[in-house]
């Protein structure tokens, strides 16, 4: 029922792809979040976008903050990663053969990244990740990993595990389907703890091959961790023997060009990226130094390989997508642009005494319904905030603002979001706001 101000907008057509939709998907939908189960109403089916805009088949026009969930650092259907695309798919789709177009990525992001020396491509964020978890594995010869909770690392097995109770555990699983032993191999620890990552290493001596943490954690809110914490995190597994994993599916290329990494200043031993790598294809990476990267197949004994990794047209993307975020001032504007926005967004809800905080970094930004200034582990996040979310999220659908369908999702600002668009949806916010 809609108590909002405005009514909602037509979503005859959406409806009626949904229905046919649910009868082929589970849920009607091809990754679980897009299904609309946080928020009111169901999926809108998106018919096309350009710019920071997109319109779904209702005809519905919306200024777009999802942004594909992070790549679209460049807006929708952007010109020259559309041109490069058309270009070099009048040659054929894929060989699973090496192409030119590998070397030139790679070349793109090995000369202007301090923290890889030899890289490998997958096809999704997802696959990166479990690949630098066997990497490490293979390099360390141990069996463990320590991972984050409220950090997501894609699908795979071993980081589909969530902590039980206490303060070290063995991770539970967070999926059916995932074995218990599994699971076993993984330990869960909660964020900006130092005591519980001493008392890890110390309960599994010589047994943990890494730590891996989200860059900057984005995908349980953003949980901004202490520079001090993350440069703790990378002395105590240099101390142990572990390697430290960043990835930075969200936050590669996002806050700058070297990502989280560059952002803290701290080396870690392997960094995956995904999302804005393929500006809009399927794309991601990991990388190391070439000693560990040695490893790999067919130099080394971790086997590794995809029948559609680097193939062309999605290499294409990513040429054109970093070719744009190279160039000099980019992520100044885009920085500045977001913090601009975010701030005003935060001073208006300031004087008015809202507990609402707006968390934000480079171009990241998220809309916590808190009084707390700092959210730095998950526990810090007050789940029963999110019938707000869901009551601003239907309000910004009905003036044309799209948000990720999750309070717990971040926001992404483009290049393509101009002074206008912001100005439309920090009114737009400042109305939801005050409902
Ligand atoms: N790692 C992080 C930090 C992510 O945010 C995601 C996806 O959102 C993944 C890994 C998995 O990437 P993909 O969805 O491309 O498999």
């Amino acid at each position: 029922v809609n108590t909002g101000s405005k009514p909602d907008i037509s979503r005859v057509k959406s409806a009626e792809l949904y229905e046919k939709s649910k009868t082929y998907f589970p849920g009607g939908v091809n990754s679980p979040v897009r299904a609309f189960k946080s928020v009111y109403g169901t999926p809108l089916f998106i018919e096309k976008g350009d710019g920071c805009y997109i319109w779904d088949a209702d005809g519905n026009q919306f200024i777009d903050f999802c942004g594909s969930w992070g790549p679209l650092i460049l807006g929708h259907n952007n010109p020259k990663i559309r041109e490069k695309v058309t270009e070099v798919m009048q040659n054929g789709m894929s060989f699973g053969a090496p192409t030119a177009l590998e070397n030139e990525l790679a070349e793109l992001i090995i000369k202007n990244n301090r923290f890889v020396e030899k890289i490998r491509f997958t096809s999704s964020g997802t696959e990166a990740v479990m690949s630098a978890i066997r990497l490490a594995r293979g390099f360390t010869g141990r069996d463990k990993i320590l991972k984050f909770e409220g950090c997501y690392h894609g699908h795979s097995d071993s980081l589909l595990v969530k902590a039980g109770s206490g303060l070290v555990t063995f991770g539970e699983t967070s999926s059916a389907g995932v074995p218990k032993s599994f699971a076993e191999e993984t330990i869960v620890i909660p964020l900006n703890d130092t005591t519980a990552i001493e008392q890890a290493f110390a309960q599994f001596k010589d047994q943990i091959a890494a730590v891996i943490i989200e860059g900057i954690p984005a995908n349980n809110g953003l949980i901004m961790q202490d520079e001090e914490y993350i440069h703790f995190l990378s002395k105590i597994c240099k101390d142990n023997g572990s390697l430290l994993i960043f990835d930075e599916v969200i936050t590669g290329f996002r806050v700058g060009f070297e990502g989280a990494a560059a952002y803290y200043g701290v080396k870690p031993d392997i960094v995956t990226y995904g999302k804005i790598i393929g500006g809009g294809l399927p794309v991601g990476m990991y990388g190391a130094s070439a000693e560990i990267m040695g490893h790999i197949s067919p130099d080394g004994g971790v086997y590794q390989a995809g029948t559609l990794s680097g193939n062309p047209v999605a290499m294409a993307a990513g040429i054109a997508t970093l070719t744009e975020l190279n160039k000099s001032g980019f992520y100044k504007d885009l920085n500045n642009k977001t913090q601009e926005f975010v701030a005003s967004i935060q001073r208006f809800a300031a004087a008015r005494s809202y507990k609402f905080k707006v968390f934000t970094v480079g171009s990241i930004f998220w809309f916590a319904f808190t009084e707390k200034d700092k959210i730095q582990s998950a526990d810090d996040i007050d789940a029963s905030s999110m019938d707000k979310f869901k009551i601003m999220h239907r309000e910004l659908l009905n003036r044309g603002i799209y948000l990720g369908p999750s309070g717990y999702e971040v926001g992404f600002v483009s290049s393509a979001h101009t002074k206008i668009e912001l100005e439309k949806a920090k009114r737009a916010i400042f109305e939801a706001l005050d409902l």
